[in-house]
């Protein structure tokens, strides 16, 4: 959605798909880092967009064994909100997609599924799609699979996925908060088990980290035991436990990190999950998806607008975007490492020296608050004018012929479109 808006708004022809009707989705992560909230000032929707209901997650906090401490503080990021936007991801959408539709040459169509592609020789020239109306064939100059983690527009472009194994596996379910609970994202680590507790207000949105491919077995050991899990590890929750009442409230996520060896084709290229699959460590996932949305708009905006893309300028965004991605993903699996060295003991367990050690020095929290808030290779708007979608175009940006494509789900496009 972010990368339709950018090109739209840079006078590109844009068509995004998205397979479903609305964006009202389970929990996949409502984190919006302070690197987008910036981005968001650029564009001149920062204000808008902060009307809407969030949560300000200041500082991040968390438990080892006994040992309490602030493992991250975000009042120092160089960006003008020190804080991530707790929002529902359907909020942030709806929000995006209303001033994209400011823009006449944006074209969002929702219950379209992108089902293949079209060729012509070598190179892609559009998609496939399942709509409420039937199949649909879309031309584009260039398709962008923003499709996530099971990316069909990655699969039908035969694009080689690099797998790095990932020992951790995720349990998402809401619990009710109380007003004297912790208010910051909460990490605890002990009994062999980790529970992390993010605050939305009346609830708060848990994930208990198990070992990967447990949860059989967890079940097996029947709800009681998960609930008696939730009370050793967080006992302010104990006569809370029990909301958890079916193995149906609990959303397994299966842990993935993965990366393209190379993200394009000729006429194609993925970004966000669908080139690079994040964990849920640091909350990151939306933040890197945003960043790759910029840079790619940055860089294909002016090719597109003149209908051509070439292989060069392509791989100039995998060039651009994958050092953040692979540096992000190397701390990622080392947080998951630690993590389950943890789970061989099932009792109390003590803080390691060196986690009391690090996170006692002065500026360590302020430190990771930039490396999560920011992350590696901030991107900017380029030429962003600080002013609403809708004035831009007034002013006459919106109306140049070219398409581009955008947004969530994927791909679709364009002759003489770009379809995201
Ligand atoms: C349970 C869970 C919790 C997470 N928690 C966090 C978190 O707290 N913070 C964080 O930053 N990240 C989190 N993540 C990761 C984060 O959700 C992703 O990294 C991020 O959403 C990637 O954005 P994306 O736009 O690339 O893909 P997605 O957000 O996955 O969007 C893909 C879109 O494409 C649509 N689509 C799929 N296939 C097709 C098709 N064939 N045709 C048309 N449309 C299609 C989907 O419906 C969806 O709307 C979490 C993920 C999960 C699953």
């Amino acid at each position: 959605m972010m990368l339709g808006y950018l090109l739209a708004r840079q006078g590109v022809a844009v068509t995004v798909l998205e397979k479903h009707q609305d964006f009202f989705r389970d929990f996949r992560g409502d984190t919006v880092h302070p690197s987008t909230l910036e981005l968001f000032h650029e564009l001149g929707l920062l204000e808008d967009f902060l009307k809407l209901p969030h949560q300000k997650l200041r500082s991040l906090g968390g438990v080892f064994g006994d040992f309490h401490f602030q493992a991250i503080s975000f009042g120092h990021v160089p960006t003008r909100c020190k804080f991530v936007a707790l929002m529902p991801q359907w909020d942030f959408l709806n929000f995006l997609s209303s001033e994209a539709r400011k823009f006449p040459n944006f074209d969002l169509r929702m219950g379209y599924e992108a089902t293949g592609l079209l060729r012509d020789a070598s190179r892609i020239t559009g998609v496939e799609a399942q709509t409420p109306e039937g199949p649909v064939q879309i031309q584009a100059d260039l398709v962008v699979g923003c499709d996530g983690r099971h990316s069909t527009v990655r699969r039908a472009a035969g694009l080689e996925v690099l797998e790095t194994g990932v020992p951790i596996d995720v349990l998402w379910f809401r619990i009710s908060r109380h007003a004297d609970d912790p208010d910051d994202l909460f990490g605890i680590v002990n009994y062999g088990r980790a529970l992390v507790l993010i605050n939305r207000g009346g609830y708060f949105q848990a994930g208990l980290i198990i070992r990967k491919d447990s949860f059989p077995q967890i079940k097996e050991c029947g709800l009681n035991a998960f609930r008696e899990t939730l009370a050793k590890l967080a006992p302010y929750l104990r006569g809370r436990a029990g909301e958890v009442e079916s193995w149906e409230q609990i959303k397994l996520l299966t842990v993935q990190i993965n990366r393209l060896q190379t993200w394009y084709r000729s006429g194609l290229l993925c970004i966000g999950d669908a080139a690079h699959a994040m964990s849920p460590a640091g909350g990151v996932g939306i933040n890197l998806a945003v960043q790759d949305a910029v840079a790619t708009a940055n860089l294909l905006a002016g090719p597109l607008r003149e209908g051509r893309v070439t292989h060069s300028q392509l791989r100039a965004v995998q060039q651009r975007r994958e050092f953040p991605t692979r540096f992000t993903q190397f701390f990622q699996l080392k947080a998951h490492q630690g993590l389950v060295r943890t789970f061989s003991n099932p009792g109390p367990i003590e803080a390691p020296r060196l986690l009391k050690i690090a996170v006692g020095i002065p500026g360590v929290p302020q430190l990771l608050g930039r490396a999560v808030g920011i992350g590696i290779r901030p991107e900017h708007v380029r030429g962003a004018p600080k002013r609403r979608a809708a004035s831009a175009m007034a002013l006459g940006v919106g109306a140049a012929a070219l398409t581009a494509v955008g947004v969530f789900a994927l791909a679709g496009l364009l002759r003489r479109r770009t379809v995201v």
